[in-house]
Formats: C-alpha cells, structure tokens, sequence
C-alpha cells in the first residue's frame, strides 16, 4: 500500500458546522516516513483535520487516503485505528493505577495482531519489546513506578510509547510538548526523530522552538488558515511569508 511512498493524502476536503467551514478545500500529502510539523493559529482546523483523518467527523466532501489505496472515509474510527494509525491527544491518557511497564503491556496486549489475553503471560520477545521501549521513552528507570507518580511530560512519553507498542504507520500527535520543561522539550524532539523513516508523523505544534528541532533546517512545515492550507515549505521561509506573518501578527 505504501509503495508510492504516500503515507497520507488529503484532497479537496471541506467540514462544515452549521454552514461554518472548519475545513475548506484542505489539501495535503505526507510522505512515508516524513515527519511534517502542521502550524496555525487557533480555529485553523487543525483539531478537525485529525478528527476527519481518524474517522470522528464526517467531511462534506474531499477524499482521505492512508498510504496509495486505502479510502479513510470507508472505513469507521475504530476500524481506522486497527489499521495503523495512531492518534495522541493533548492530554496525556495513561492508566495512572498501574505501572509503567503494565501500561506499556497492556497497549501490547491490546493489538489485534498480538490477540493476547490481558491475562496471559508475556512471551520473552514480548518482555524484549516492552523493555526496548522503555529505553526509548526514557523510562527505563521507572518501570515499576505508578503511572500516576510520573511527571506530566513522563506521562506524555509513556503514552507515545503505549502507542508504538501498536507500531503505527502513521502518528497523529496534538501538542505533544505542551507542559512539558526544556528539557523535556528537546528528548521528545530526539525522540520524534528517531520514530520519523520507521513512521511517518504529523505533529500539530504551537512551540516555535520545538518545531525548529523537528524540522532541523530541511523538513517542510505546513501552515493551516481558515480550514486550507495557507503556505508550505521551510519554516524559515513560511515564518517569513507575508501572509503568514499577518495570519499570527495582523487583526
Ligand atoms: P484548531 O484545532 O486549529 O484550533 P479546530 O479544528 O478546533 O481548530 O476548529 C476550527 C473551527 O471550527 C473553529 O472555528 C471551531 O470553532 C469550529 N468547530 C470545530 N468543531 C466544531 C463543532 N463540533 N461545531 C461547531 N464548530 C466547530
């Protein structure tokens, strides 16, 4: 499916709320493997494109396509996620009475591919698994600490990492670093770079420095307006485009 090397293509989609148009004629491509930042003041779209993309709203028209033959508008939300697409909300979303290794377990149990029972023991390559993730998300050292005792920006990782136990071709992600500290900031940027090629991610992101690390100077940005796209390109370029600057400077 993935062989033209699109990962997603959005064309032509328009949402309307009451004649109110969240989206309008959005078009959009992400290459297999990109990670592409998506930028845009408040009321953008950008909430609604993921909402359309994982199958919670219903366009009026436009055609949304997971890798070259899969139509997303055939298929309902929860048939979407099972497909290989992963979504993260701002808010991190983790089982707080359980700890950090359970919660990676169950999110491994909860694959279909896997259909093991909640209850079933992990195999030693399920042990191998959990234990590589935890290394990549940075909680290697609180395994066995309540979820619910972790940071903010700690629970936002270890919902990532919930997330590739599923190994997601695409990953939808809303603000990922909202809260987090400078520090933590900069992990989850090295942590997203190492994910882009393996998966191909969308990052929906206001913190201008975050999107600099993702983009690393040769990455495009794509700046949503008024439900459509109103510049692509570098963010050098597109932070230097008139009509972006007034989009967040003018009114
Ligand atoms: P963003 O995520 O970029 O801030 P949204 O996708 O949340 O933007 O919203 C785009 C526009 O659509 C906003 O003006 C918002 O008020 C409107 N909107 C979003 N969802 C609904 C809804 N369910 N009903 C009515 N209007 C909506």
């Amino acid at each position: 499916d993935f062989a033209q090397g699109v990962a997603l293509y959005v064309e032509d989609v328009t949402v309307s709320f009451d004649g109110f148009k969240a989206l309008n004629a959005l078009s959009l491509t992400i290459g297999v493997g990109e990670l592409r930042c998506i930028i845009g003041p408040n009321g953008a779209g950008k909430t609604t494109m993921m909402d359309v993309i994982t199958g919670k709203t219903a366009p009026d028209q436009g055609k949304v396509h997971f890798g070259s033959n899969i139509d997303l508008l055939r298929l309902r939300e929860n048939e979407i996620a099972q497909i290989g697409i992963g979504r993260k909300f701002q808010k991190p979303t983790v089982y707080e009475e359980l700890s950090v290794f359970e919660n990676l377990e169950l999110a491994l149990k909860a694959d279909r591919r896997v259909r093991a029972s909640l209850f079933s023991r992990l195999t030693g390559e399920q042990l191998d698994r959990i234990g590589a993730m935890l290394e990549r998300i940075h909680l290697k050292p609180s395994a066995q600490r309540l979820a619910g005792l972790l940071s903010h920006g700690q629970k936002q990782w270890l919902e990532i990492g919930m997330l590739l136990m599923q190994d997601p071709k695409l990953l939808l992600l809303d603000e990922p670093v909202a809260g987090m500290t400078d520090e933590e900031t900069e992990r989850t940027a090295e942590l997203f770079l190492s994910l882009a090629g393996e998966h191909s991610l969308m990052v929906v992101e206001h913190d201008m420095k975050f999107v600099d690390q993702l983009t690393q100077g040769h990455r495009k940005v794509t700046v949503l307006h008024e439900g459509h796209v109103l510049a692509e390109g570098l963010l050098s370029q597109v932070q230097n485009d008139d009509r972006v600057v007034e989009v967040y400077l003018g009114r």
